[in-house]
């Protein structure tokens, strides 16, 4: 029988009412979670309950507390088959990313989940999303960090949170889902991550100056040079479709500047299902041609999670530029893999 570990980071699922809203509510998401009699049936693997320091609202996390999760899940590797991440939704897909870089060689599942309504609530959602991913951590046929909610399983590093409302909060527009949960439960064998035979190993991140900036029109480059060309390492700009944007006189001197200062700009798309291509419009190859590298079909949570993982374990740009196009983690589709 399979044994796996529940780590409760905070979240909706464990949040109880307090005056000022939400909080996330260790004693009773313990006593739940021991109380709940499902998790007790035979068709569930053993499984052993721990939580983190400090339990957060997802929207409160920082690179520190992926590190922690990270190591929680090292500390223990060798005594589970699979790890089940309670998280918040709000940037759980985030820390999956995030996740998915730290934990080199990895190969066991580990499943974030969470829910829309908590646990406590009559309709809460939580119930399954735990059970199920439990299931899912147990059955170990996903080695990969995956998002399991509202009846799928994505990747962790292809999901992005879609709904605030919806049962079906993530989607993953570009990569196909993992396994679906209907009655039962249909993997979806051909999409997993192939197996590589490296020694398992943690790389926390450094606390590295990352951005984000989303491109709209009319945007007038000059007052955002100090995000663009400043203190920041790596800036994910989120370009309009296949990677455009605005290529107006004042760009191509800043973008120059954060060439020469090391500063890695990488191109994503502000459209959930797009691969960017930097070649496919004059717009576009400026950026190219001014050494800004296309994150092709990534998420901009893993793109910037990418960049916190190769500026943590590389000193030199051009090393993160290189490995910024390519797969490391089942990320991304490379060119040639279309
Ligand atoms: N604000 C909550 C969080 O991300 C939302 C949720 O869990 O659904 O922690």
């Amino acid at each position: 029988m399979s044994r796996i570990l529940l780590v409760h980071t905070g979240g909706t699922i464990g949040m109880t009412k307090t005056e000022n809203g939400y909080q996330p509510d260790g004693a009773y998401f313990r006593q739940a979670v021991f109380h709940m009699d499902s998790l007790k049936k035979r068709d569930m693997p053993q499984w052993d309950f721990t939580e983190t320091e400090t339990l957060l609202d997802s929207s409160r996390m920082k690179a520190e507390d992926w590190n922690m999760i990270g190591r929680v899940i090292a500390d223990h590797y060798e005594d589970y088959d699979g790890f089940v991440i309670l998280h918040g939704t709000d940037t759980m897909a985030y820390t999956a990313s995030a996740l998915s870089f730290m934990l080199k060689g990895l190969n066991k599942p580990v499943i974030l989940t969470g829910s829309q309504i908590p646990l406590c609530e009559t309709r809460s959602d939580g119930r399954d999303n735990l059970i199920t991913s439990m299931m899912i951590a147990g059955a170990g046929k996903v080695r990969e960090v995956c998002i399991y909610f509202g009846g799928l399983l994505l990747r962790g590093n292809r999901a992005t949170k879609y709904s605030a409302d919806g049962m079906q909060a993530f989607v993953s527009k570009n990569y196909p889902p993992l396994a679906t949960a209907g009655i039962s439960i249909h993997y979806n064998e051909s999409a997993f991550l192939q197996r590589r035979s490296e020694r398992f190993e943690c790389r926390p991140f450094a606390n590295i100056p990352i951005g984000v900036l989303k491109v709209f029109p009319g945007i007038q480059f000059e007052l955002f040079e100090s995000i663009i060309a400043g203190k920041l390492k790596g800036v994910v700009l989120e370009a309009f479709g296949a990677g455009n944007m605005p290529d107006d006189a004042s760009l191509l001197p800043i973008l120059r500047k954060a060439y020469e200062n090391g500063t890695v700009l990488t191109v994503c798309s502000q459209c959930v299902q797009a691969t960017v291509d930097m070649s496919a419009y004059e717009a576009g190859s400026t950026l190219r041609r001014a050494g800004a590298v296309s994150g092709r079909d990534m998420t901009t949570e893993a793109a910037v999670a990418k960049l916190y993982y190769l500026f943590s374990v590389y000193d030199d740009a051009a090393n993160v530029r290189f490995n910024m196009e390519r797969d490391i983690r089942g990320e991304l589709t490379q060119k040639n893999e279309l």
